[in-house]
This record gives C-alpha cells, structure tokens and sequence, in this order.
C-alpha cells in the first residue's frame, strides 16, 4: 500500500500501488473526489472536474448551426 494526499480535501490515504500509474484514475477514499495520475515519479495526482468535463460537451453544441 502506498500513502497518497488527496489534492481536493488534503486528506492522506493508502491505496494500492496499481492504481497509481500514469493516467489512471481513482476515488479519493475520503472525498470521493475523482482524482487522475499526472505524473508517476514524483507522484502527482489533479482532480477530475466531471462537471466541467459536463458543461465542455454542452458548449460544443452551440456551435451547431
Ligand atoms: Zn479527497
């Protein structure tokens, strides 16, 4: 198990180390925020904003005419 900071609550939790490879993505065990592998050495986490990824498909159809 490998000790991971959550960039959305500032919360550490273990996690397996499987999970943390480049790209993957996981829930946060405290949050449940949906946090993505940035980078694997050192490791980096971002989160995952599902509602800007929500509101980035609803503006491409604005530009259907
Ligand atoms: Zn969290």
């Amino acid at each position: 198990m490998t000790k991971v900071k959550c960039p959305e609550c500032g919360g550490e939790f273990e996690t397996e180390q499987e999970v943390l490879t480049l790209l993957n993505r996981f829930d946060c065990l405290l949050c449940d925020a949906l946090l993505k592998v940035i980078e694997e050495e050192p490791l980096v986490l971002d989160v995952v904003d599902q509602d800007y990824l929500d509101s980035e498909d609803e503006e491409d159809e604005w530009d259907v005419e």
